[in-house]
């Protein structure tokens, strides 16, 4: 490795990843913030298995190109909406997430953020989403490593897609 390649991160036994964001940033969710909620999201297939089991997905997900989203939904209500009015189907009047409160359990693509990953010549690639510096505000709030904790981030289950790519949105 030169001086000039990004460090690479164990982060199962076996499974590598290339950090490409500075390994000074720190992090920690704001949960006031919601902001990487009021999107849709990602689902992977054991995600979709996994939520089958949580939710009605006739209700909760969409098709797009493809591949399946929890979808957005109008929200009756002012907080914790984007500019539209909507936000994804399981975040609550309360600024709290319904899968993550009461079962204990989110997508990978929430566990993701505000990190983003790509498959690149074999290897798992993660950055900053570029869009996370404007309005995440959990960036750098805290003295949390995100480098030293990428297992709670990224899924094991990443390194067995064909296409972990996390940048796909509805
Ligand atoms: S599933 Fe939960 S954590 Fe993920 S975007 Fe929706 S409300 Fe947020
Ligand atoms: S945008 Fe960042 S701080 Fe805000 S809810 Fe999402 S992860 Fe947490």
């Amino acid at each position: 490795m030169t001086d000039d390649e990004p460090p690479r991160v164990e982060v199962y036994p076996g499974r590598e990843a290339v950090v490409e964001f500075d390994p000074n940033l720190t992090f920690e969710c704001v949960e006031e913030c919601t902001w990487c909620c009021q999107h849709g999201v990602l689902l992977y297939d054991e995600d979709f298995l996994e939520l089958a089991e949580r939710a009605d997905l006739s209700e909760a997900t969409t098709r797009f190109r493809g591949e399946d989203f929890v979808t957005r939904e109008t929200k009756d209500r002012e907080t914790h909406v984007a500019d539209d009015g909507a936000a994804c189907y399981f975040l609550r009047e309360d600024g709290l997430c319904e899968l993550h409160a009461e079962h204990d359990w989110k997508p990978t693509r929430c566990s993701v953020f505000p990190l983003e990953v790509a498959l690149e010549g074999g290897e798992i690639r993660v950055s900053t989403r570029e869009k996370a510096w404007d309005h995440c505000e959990g960036m750098n709030a805290s003295e949390r490593r995100v480098v030293d904790h990428l297992d709670a981030f990224l899924p094991e289950y990443l390194w067995e897609l064909d296409n972990p790519d996390t940048k796909r949105g509805l």
